[in-house]
C-alpha cells in the first residue's frame, strides 16, 4: 500500500464519514474511499461497498419537499433504491423462472411494490425483463 496518511481526507462536519457519518474526524479515506478508515466499525472499508450494501431501513429519507440534506445523502438513497430494486427483481425473476408464478403475475406484484415504495415502475420491469431473458437463455443452453 502506497496510500500516506496525509493523503487522508479526515471526517468533518462539511465532509462526515461515509460509513458511519460521524464528523469528528477520528476517520479518514483516501479520495475515491476506496479505502476507508472508520473508526466506528474498526476497519479499513470500501465505502462504496459499503453504502451499496446498506440496509434499506437506513436509506436517507428526503425532507418533506423531497429534497435530500446534501448531495451525498442523495447518491446513497438512489444506491440503496437501485439495491432494493435489484434484490425485489431477482426474487420475482427467480419464482417465474422456477414456474411458480406467471410473468403477468409478478408484473403485477412489481408494480404494486414500486408504488409502494415509490420506485421507478418502468425501470424495474425493464429490469425484471432483462433478468428473466437471462435467466431463460440460460437454462436454454
Ligand atoms: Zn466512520
Amino acid at each position: 500500500m502506497t496510500q500516506k496518511a496525509s493523503d487522508l481526507i479526515p471526517s468533518s462536519p462539511d465532509n462526515p464519514c461515509p460509513v458511519c457519518e460521524k464528523e469528528d474526524g477520528a476517520c479518514a479515506w483516501n479520495s475515491d474511499q476506496t479505502m476507508t478508515f472508520c473508526d466506528t466499525v474498526k476497519q479499513m472499508v470500501n465505502a462504496n461497498e459499503y453504502q451499496a450494501d446498506i440496509e434499506t431501513s437506513q436509506k436517507p429519507k428526503p425532507n418533506k419537499n423531497g429534497k435530500f440534506r446534501s448531495p451525498r445523502e442523495q447518491e446513497r438513497a438512489v444506491t440503496s433504491a437501485t439495491v432494493h430494486i435489484q434484490n425485489k427483481v431477482q426474487k420475482l425473476a427467480i419464482e417465474v423462472l422456477e414456474g411458480r408464478e406467471s410473468e403477468a403475475a409478478v408484473g403485477v406484484t412489481l408494480a404494486e411494490w414500486c408504488k409502494e415504495h415509490r420506485h421507478d415502475k418502468f425501470a424495474a420491469s425493464r429490469l425484471l425483463k432483462e433478468r428473466l431473458e437471462a435467466g431463460k437463455k440460460y437454462r436454454a443452453d
